[in-house]
């Protein structure tokens, strides 16, 4: 029963191919070079869709363009996919063994061509590729950060692409009338030949969302990390601290925050240069963080000024977080680094008789702690 004409098929899939390929090409140019493989998407899409325009002129050109060449081109396209995701991925491709494998494929390819004349023999080995190719697809995509629906998508198509080879395979020797070759119409055959041009845009899209969301989360990053120490930036904690204050004057939650300022750091920077003086903040940064909570927020508002924010925290528990914080610098010191110590100042708002305004406020009574902290001898924490 022939659905749609084969040949409408493949031309449509070139056509296809070569939209995509240029979407793909544009987004490559405009994205940041961190955000790899979409070079190799465009090319690997716009040969699979010529592969498809080529097969599409079976008995118009000679065999050796339209079967030895267009499956050649797929087979490489396909590998490119792969190597792309790859490259997403951050991992080193790998090109020799595969390319070796695409080269073996062909001459076998063309010997079932003009040797033995095998037309199940050419599907037969072409979906054991495809098979290759997509489960390697599939599985990188799975891996594919950012996870969400984009990822899922691509692993989903890929796996289509699987489950219909698989069923070519399945199917082969039940299928032919040897004569009619790729226009034959069984049904598996047209799913088979959709399958180039559904798969080149369902792919196409898939990736081109995935990299979207990749720079959807690295933009969100710069914009409300601070690049030294990954710590929250002002504005950013800014926008949390708003939501925690309103949360805590609902609920009636005491809300608690810490700022702290390394002790007598211009002496850092002065004796071991400024490159130490980086180190040690950074140091300073990663240490403190992991003595907090999931849902505290950590900003570093300034030089090697830090500040936390503790949401449904009251004046002991914050106390001793903060105390926790001061011991675990002066104690756990690191060995590439000189000794450095650190002062906290602790205020607490809501179910507190001094309660604060708003969360300004509340920062400046934690300040005005940490300047007591100093005047009394730093390296300790004032309330
Ligand atoms: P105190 O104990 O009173 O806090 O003394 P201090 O020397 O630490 O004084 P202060 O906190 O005012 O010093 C901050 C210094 O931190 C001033 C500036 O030169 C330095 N600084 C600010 N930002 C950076 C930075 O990103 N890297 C480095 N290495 N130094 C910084
Ligand atoms: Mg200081
Ligand atoms: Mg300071």
């Amino acid at each position: 029963m022939e659905l749609i004409n084969p040949r409408t098929f493949l031309v449509v899939a070139n056509l296809l191919g070569m939209l995509c390929a240029l979407v793909l090409w544009v987004q490559a140019r405009s994205f940041p070079d961190d955000i790899e493989g979409l070079r190799d998407w465009a090319l690997a899409v716009l040969l699979i869709g010529w592969a498809a325009g080529l097969a599409s002129m079976r008995n118009i050109l000679p065999d050796a363009v339209s079967i030895i060449a267009a499956n050649g081109m797929l087979l490489f396209g396909q590998f490119l996919l792969v190597i792309g995701l790859q490259r997403y991925c951050g991992r080193k491709p790998f090109w020799r063994p595969t390319l070796d494998a695409i080269g073996a494929v062909l001459i076998v390819l063309a010997w079932l061509t003009y040797g033995s004349h095998s037309y199940q023999g050419r599907i037969f080995i072409m979906a054991l590729a495809h098979i290759g190719f997509f489960s390697f697809g599939a599985l990188l995509a799975w891996q594919a950060a950012p996870k969400g629906f984009s990822n899922r998508f691509l692993t989903v198509v890929f796996l289509l692409g699987v489950a219909v080879a698989i069923w070519r395979v399945v199917t082969l020797s039940a299928a032919v009338d040897a004569a009619d070759e790729i226009f034959d119409y069984d049904l598996i055959q047209q799913v088979y030949l959709g399958m180039f041009s559904l798969g080149i845009l369902g792919l196409s899209i898939g990736f081109i969302m995935l990299a979207n969301e990749r720079l959807r989360v690295e933009l969100e990053f710069m914009a409300t990390r601070d690049p030294m120490t990954s710590a929250l930036n002002r504005r950013a904690f800014f926008s949390r601290a708003a939501i925690e204050w309103a949360r805590g004057v609902r609920s009636h939650r005491p809300l608690a925050v810490i700022t702290s300022d390394i002790d007598f750091f211009k002496k850092v920077n002065d004796t071991h240069g400024h490159h130490i003086g980086d180190l040690v903040i950074k140091d300073y940064a990663n240490r403190s963080a992991q003595m907090l909570r999931l849902p505290d927020i950590f900003a570093r508002f300034g030089g090697e000024e830090f500040v936390v924010l503790l949401p449904e925290t009251g004046l002991d528990e914050a106390k001793q977080v903060a105390e926790r914080i001061r011991q675990e610098i002066e104690m756990h010191r690191e060995k590439a680094l000189p000794p450095y110590t650190v002062s906290l100042g602790v205020a607490v708002a809501q179910g507190n008789p001094g309660q604060a305004a708003d969360i300004e406020a509340l920062i400046a009574e934690a300040d005005a702690a940490l300047y007591r902290a100093k005047q009394r001898g730093r390296n300790r924490v004032e309330i």
